[in-house]
């Protein structure tokens, strides 16, 4: 499968460049050539099917042409060593908990996928060098990144956050792994961070001498294997009764995640619709209104995974629809939550039907809670565990939440960071120290 650039101005290029670039040379966004469109009996039999073996036939789909398929399924099963439970909300709310990974996010699934993927096109390139991930991180991706690469061999990770602006926990997550992990704590703000990081990538001097490489989600290996959430999804709305008329409902930031629903649609499944939900930042909601895409910067929200003014992955979907409003508007609607409602919403859902939601989840759940069509159900994506976002949780329902101890275990090791200030000269220092 060869990638091309959503800018058009870029060569084709392999699955091995496309994840090692992460970028286009036109700065565009990689996109699979074509969508495989799966065959009629797999969805007829995929209610029978687990988890890895859903995926399995997925991955072979996209990515078999690329890796043997012997290797691509071992990848897949170390990268899903936990499950995606379907919770049955209301009648016909189905909660589709993407958060029993190691960090508690739904980006553990991309992340360990890609870092898998690089094991691979490292033991295979015929280039011994070290392959370095630069990522920026105002919190979720740093800890989902880092122990993704926890212990991959060939790849060293580098996480940028700034000092004082993460959540404990979160920064735990980062900083106690040890290994080829390295944290650096930046005495600046995540906007500061991010400049770090593109500048070591415009630095012609570095990037001859150093394989450096980016895992933010405009990258294809961690963006494509979130479209196994969906399958595994609708297999469980189906076992429930609930797949007919099915609504996926995708609590979004930079839209990776509703970009590999949209691809999963592509690819056969039969949805009916799907809806991006927003918090207070409405950029995309807007643009379903008026047909004009206008960036802004972000809000800050109770919901702070999904505070983005300029979605990354704006261009994909744009794509996905040639480029045509209208088109988009019949496939995905929108909807706005603000954090007076999201705290609302996570108290009534848990009173009224025992369901623990996080405020991503709430900004989903307001988009199809008595918003679906006679006939219709709704698979809701939850993104983050409760516990990740206990005060605000604990805020709405009054009641405290339980934190796993998968979760309270990151606390117990020992923080350990590299100190940098926002110079550039200080962290192309440290580069330069590298092999
Ligand atoms: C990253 C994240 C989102 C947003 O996902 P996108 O793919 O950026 O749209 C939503 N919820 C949580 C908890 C996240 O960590």
């Amino acid at each position: 499968m060869k990638y091309y650039s959503t800018n058009g101005q870029a060569p084709l290029a392999s699955l091995e460049k496309a994840v090692i670039r992460g970028l286009a040379e036109d700065r565009g966004l990689y996109m699979p050539e074509r969508i495989p469109v799966l065959p009629e009996e797999f969805y007829q039999n995929i209610q029978t099917m687990t988890f890895q073996e859903i995926a399995c036939t997925v991955a072979d789909a996209l990515f078999g042409e690329d890796i043997p398929a012997e290797e691509l399924h071992r990848i897949v099963e170390e990268t899903l060593s936990f499950d995606c439970p379907v919770v049955p909300v209301t009648r016909s709310i189905g909660a589709l908990e993407l958060f029993h990974g190691p960090t508690l996010a739904f980006k553990d699934v991309g992340a360990r996928f890609m870092a898998r993927l690089l094991r691979h096109f490292t033991q295979h390139s015929g280039d011994p060098r070290t392959i370095h991930v630069l990522v920026a991180t105002s919190g979720d991706t740093g800890s989902a990144v880092a122990n993704g690469f926890l212990g991959v061999e060939g790849v060293c990770v580098h996480v940028l956050y700034p000092k004082g602006k993460v959540s404990p926990i979160q920064e735990c997550q980062f900083t106690t792994l040890g290994q080829n992990i390295t944290a650096l704590e930046v005495d600046g703000c995540f906007d500061d961070c991010q400049a770090l990081v593109k500048s070591a990538f415009m630095d012609a001097e570095l990037t001859e001498r150093l394989r450096l490489t980016s895992a933010n989600s405009i990258n294809v290996a961690r963006l494509l294997p979130q479209s196994f959430y969906y399958f595994h999804g609708y297999a469980q709305m189906k076992r429930l009764g609930l797949a007919g008329q099915l609504v996926v409902c995708v609590p979004s930031g930079n839209f990776g995640n509703l970009c590999a629903a949209l691809i999963a649609g592509r690819m056969g499944l039969p949805v009916k619709r799907f809806v991006a939900a927003n918090n207070a930042n409405q950029v995309f909601f807007d643009y379903l209104q008026t047909g004009k895409y206008t960036p802004r910067p972000s809000i800050p929200t109770l919901a702070n995974a999904m505070d983005v003014g300029d979605p990354s992955n704006f261009a994909r979907i744009f794509e996905l629809y040639g480029r045509d409003w209208q088109a988009i508007c019949g496939d995905i609607s929108g909807s706005v939550c603000d954090d007076t409602r999201i705290l609302a919403l996570i108290k009534q859902c848990r009173a009224q039907y025992g369901y623990l939601l996080d405020p991503h989840g709430a900004c989903g759940f307001d988009a199809v809670y008595h918003r679906l069509g006679r006939g219709e159900s709704a698979l809701l994506c939850e993104t983050a565990h409760p516990a990740k976002f206990k005060d605000t949780v604990e805020r709405a329902t009054g009641i405290p939440v339980d934190v796993p101890t998968r979760l309270a275990a990151f606390m117990q090791g020992t923080k350990q960071s590299v100190p940098i200030s926002k110079d550039y000269r200080e962290f192309k220092e440290y580069l330069s120290n590298l092999q």
